[in-house]
């Protein structure tokens, strides 16, 4: 393995991300950070309010390893009231520090060496492929088609052979916004249970979905004993400085995340544990809320996107619009957005980001634009945009 496992630059510096980058930028410049994906209003008062108090209450010393019974209980509760999945709160459920630290707990712990290979669909989250190579394994990236974003199922099936471990899911999906076909989520099953694989599904966006309610993988026939389900707090309630995530799934996959987990964190977020629990067991009003007011904020920013002359891919789910910049010109994403906030006051992220070197030519000109922004903030974006044209 290379020294830091590639993670660092040539020159031993951290390299840093496109994210940070373009963040700075924006701050530089004074452009609209359509960049970073994170809300720029708070979420629920009643949440913060319990965070408050709890801290109030004196809940500022570790928590439990596995989270404190009470949040673990709530995402138990969560996952019958939506999904009709049951969980034992004591064996099944383990609290981490965000989605992040479940997943890279996940593939430390359930990824043998360099002979494993763990399959995901490309563009991927950029931490998956950061902790595959810490995990001392391969990643075989499976393309997502442009405009649709869905995977070809001859490509799908190729990928995965005896030597995948993992499936590693992501739906709805950052950074395009899709949500995976029903097949193609019935083919993933299949195709685990063919090469005993194991499905990791990564849910942080289960409840911003626009079109129809999230299917949770671990829900389909023969998949719950094969599958550890991912999700997290961040984006359901607007608290992405909170990090409070979990793992769910059968116990002996929910004890390898934790015996890892152990030696990471150990524990965090004690205050806003409490919190999310509370959150989890908000009314139905308001999940179907959070999902309504971020379809229309989609709808704003894709017919600015169109207006401005992109071709726009019309997201599912998720915080995040991509388009191609093609139409406008580009024949470089990279570089297209790092003349955006000088042209024209707008900072994006490209696609190229979140894939691997190897099939940048594929994505060459496409764009992430994140929509979890102020209406205000969007429509600002959305005029600045047009003097491209
Ligand atoms: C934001 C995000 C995460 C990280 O979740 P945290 O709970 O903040 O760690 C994980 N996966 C995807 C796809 C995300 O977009």
């Amino acid at each position: 393995m290379a020294q830091g496992a590639g993670l660092l630059g040539a020159d031993g510096q951290t390299a840093p991300t496109i994210f940070a980058e373009m963040s700075a930028l924006a701050e530089l410049t004074g452009a609209v950070n359509l960049g970073q994906g994170f809300p720029d209003e708070d979420g629920p008062a009643e949440v913060l309010e319990v965070a408050r108090r709890a801290i109030a209450d004196g809940a500022n010393q570790y928590p439990p390893g596995r989270g404190i019974l009470d949040l673990r209980t709530a995402i138990a509760e969560h996952q019958q009231r939506f999904y009709g999945l049951n969980l034992d709160p004591h064996r099944e459920v383990v609290v981490t520090a965000g989605a992040t630290e479940a997943i890279a707990a996940a593939l430390l712990a359930l990824v043998d060496g360099p002979d494993d290979e763990v399959v995901v669909f490309e563009p991927y989250y950029d931490s998956y492929a950061a902790c595959v190579a810490l995990a001392g394994a391969r990643l075989v990236p499976v393309p997502l088609r442009w405009p649709d974003f869905q995977p070809d199922a001859d490509l799908l099936e190729e990928a995965v052979t005896d030597r995948t471990r993992i499936i590693l899911v992501n739906d709805p999906h950052n950074p395009t916004g899709t949500v995976l076909g029903a097949e193609v989520r019935e083919q993933i099953v299949r195709l685990a249970q063919r090469h005993d694989a194991l499905i990791v599904t990564d849910d942080v966006y289960e409840h911003l979905i626009f079109d129809e309610p999230h299917v949770p993988i671990a829900s389909l026939p023969g998949a719950a004993e094969r599958t550890l389900t991912i999700s997290s707090g961040g984006k359901t309630f607007s608290t992405t400085g909170w990090k409070i995530g979990w793992a769910a799934g059968p116990a002996h996959l929910v004890d390898a995340v934790l015996a890892v987990k152990q030696f990471l964190t150990y524990v965090s977020g004690g205050p806003f544990q409490p919190a999310i629990a509370a959150g989890l067991r908000l009314p139905e009003s308001f999940f179907t809320g959070v999902a309504a007011a971020l379809r229309a904020k989609r709808d704003l920013l894709g017919a600015g996107l169109r207006e401005a002359g992109f071709d726009v891919s019309r997201p599912a789910g998720s915080y995040f619009t991509v388009a191609d910049a093609a139409p406008v010109g580009a024949t470089d994403a990279a570089a297209f957005c790092r003349d955006l906030p000088d042209r024209v006051g707008v900072v994006a992220i490209p696609i190229t980001a979140f894939v691997s070197a190897a099939h940048r030519d594929r994505f060459a000109t496409l764009v992430r634009f994140a929509a979890c922004k102020r209406v205000e903030v969007i429509r600002e974006a959305a005029a600045r945009l047009q003097r491209l044209a």
